[in-house]
C-alpha cells in the first residue's frame, strides 16, 4: 500500500527537500523536530515539536502519518524503535545502528567485503601508540565512534603528540585509530531500494571539502570507468546486504593506485546529491520519499552538474550566479547565517562531454 502520509524525524534541509519532493508527489508530510521553525517545517504540512525521548508527542506524531522516516542519523535508536510500535520506520532500525556507529559501520562493511581504511578500537589511549607502530606508520587520524560528521569527532594524532590532550579533546571513551588515506579524490554513490528489492542509482560524485565540509560537488566524477563500476557495485551491495528500504549514501576515497576504500555510510540522502534536483528527472529527495512511502524507485536520467555548497558567509556570492543560464540557486531558509552552517547551494548544468 503507498502511503498518503510521511513522517519525518528532523527539521533540516535534507528534511525541507524531502517535503518538496513529497509534494510534487502529492504526499503531505509532518515532521518531528525539537526545534521551532525549522527549515523542513516551512514546506511540510504540519510540524510536531517535541524532544526525541518525548513519548507522548512522538506517539501523537504517529497517528498523523502512514510511515516514517528520517532525514539525519544522529536520531536515538530507542525512538526510532518505539515508534515502530505504532508505524513502520524506513529505513529499518538495523540500518540507522550501523551507520551511528563507526565501530558496528566498518566492521559491517568489511563482513561484506567491502574494505575500509585500516582501523582498529584503541579502547584506551596507551593502545594509540602501539597500534600506529604496530602497522609502521608515524601519525594516525583518531575518531569518536559515534556522532561523527562534518570532521566533528576526529583528530589527526603524530607519535610524539600530546596524546592524552589529543585523547580527552573527543570527549569519548569508544575511539577508533584510522589509517590516514591519501586518496586521489573522495566520491560519493547515492542508492535508493524501493520495497521490490530494486535499486536505483545516483553517481559516483566527486566531492571537494572545505575545512571538512562538502564544498564542490561535481557529476560525473572524473574517474576511471572500471572505478566508477566498482563503487557503484560496492553502494548497491550494501544497500543489499542491509537490506534496506529507503536511500543511502556511500562515501569513498580512491587512492592512487585505483583501491576504492569507504568511508562512511550515511542512511540517508546526502549533500553530495543535491544536484540532483535540477540535474536528474528524478532526484534523490524524489526517491527516497517514493522508497519509503512504497511507489517503485525510478531510473534516474541525469546530465553533468556541478554544485557549490554555501556555507556561512558564501551566500554574499549569490548575486554572481543569480540569472546565469543553467544556473539554479536553492536557499534553506535558515535565519541566521553562522561560520559552518550550511545556507544553501547552487547547481549548475554543464554541457555533456
Ligand atoms: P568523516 O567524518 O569520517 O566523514 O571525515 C571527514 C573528512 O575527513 C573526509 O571527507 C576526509 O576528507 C577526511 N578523512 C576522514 N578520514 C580520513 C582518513 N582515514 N584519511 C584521510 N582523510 C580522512
Amino acid at each position: 500500500m503507498e502511503a498518503k502520509t510521511l513522517g519525518i524525524l528532523g527539521g533540516g534541509q535534507l528534511g525541507r527537500m524531502s517535503a518538496m519532493a513529497a509534494r510534487k508527489l502529492g504526499i503531505r508530510t509532518v515532521i518531528y523536530t525539537p526545534e521551532k521553525d525549522s527549515p523542513a517545517s516551512q514546506i511540510a504540512h504540519e510540524t510536531i515539536v517535541g524532544a526525541y525521548e518525548d513519548r507522548e508527542s512522538l506517539e501523537k506524531f504517529s497517528e498523523k502519518v502512514d510511515v516514517i522516516s528520517y532525514e539525519f542519523e544522529n536520531i536515538p535508536v530507542e525512538t526510532v524503535e518505539y515508534l515502530t510500535n505504532f508505524k513502520p520506520v524506513y529505513p529499518e532500525k538495523n540500518v540507522l545502528e550501523v551507520a551511528q556507529d563507526r565501530i558496528r559501520e566498518k566492521s559491517f562493511l568489511n563482513s561484506i567485503g567491502i574494505a575500509t581504511a585500516r582501523w582498529e578500537e584503541a579502547k584506551n589511549a596507551k593502545n594509540v601508540d602501539n597500534i600506529v607502530e604496530k602497522w609502521g606508520k608515524t601519525s594516525c587520524i583518531l575518531k569518536t565512534a559515534r556522532f561523527g560528521y562534518d570532521g566533528k569527532g576526529q583528530s589527526h594524532y603524530t607519535l610524539g603528540d600530546d596524546l592524552d590532550a589529543t585523547w580527552r579533546s573527543l570527549n569519548s571513551d569508544r575511539i577508533i585509530v584510522e589509517e590516514i588515506v591519501d586518496f586521489t579524490s573522495e566520491i560519493s554513490v547515492i542508492v535508493g531500494r524501493d520495497r521490490f528489492g530494486k535499486t536505483v542509482t545516483f553517481g559516483p560524485m566527486m566531492n571537494e571539502h572545505k575545512r571538512h565540509i562538502l564544498h564542490k560537488t561535481t557529476f560525473p566524477a572524473d574517474i576511471a570507468a572500471p572505478i566508477a563500476a566498482q563503487s557503484i557495485a560496492m553502494t548497491e551491495k550494501l544497500a543489499q546486504q542491509m537490506n534496506l528500504r529507503g536511500v543511502v549514501t556511500l562515501e569513498m576515497f580512491v587512492t592512487k593506485d585505483g583501491q576504492i576504500l569507504a568511508n562512511e555510510i550515511a542512511p540517508r540522502t546526502h549533500n553530495s546529491g543535491h544536484l540532483t534536483i535540477d540535474a536528474c528527472d528524478v532526484s534523490q529527495f524524489e526517491q527516497h520519499v517514493r522508497t519509503v512511502c512504497g511507489l517503485p524507485a525510478l531510473n534516474p536520467s541525469c546530465r553533468p552538474a556541478e554544485m557549490l555548497n554555501l556555507i556561512g558567509d558564501d551566500i554574499k556570492i549569490i548575486p554572481g550566479y543569480e540569472g546565469k543560464p543553467g544556473t539554479f540557486i536553492h536557499l534553506y531558509g535558515k535565519l541566521e547565517s553562522r561560520p559552518g552552517r550550511k545556507m544553501g547551494h547552487i547547481t549548475m548544468l554543464k554541457k555533456p562531454a
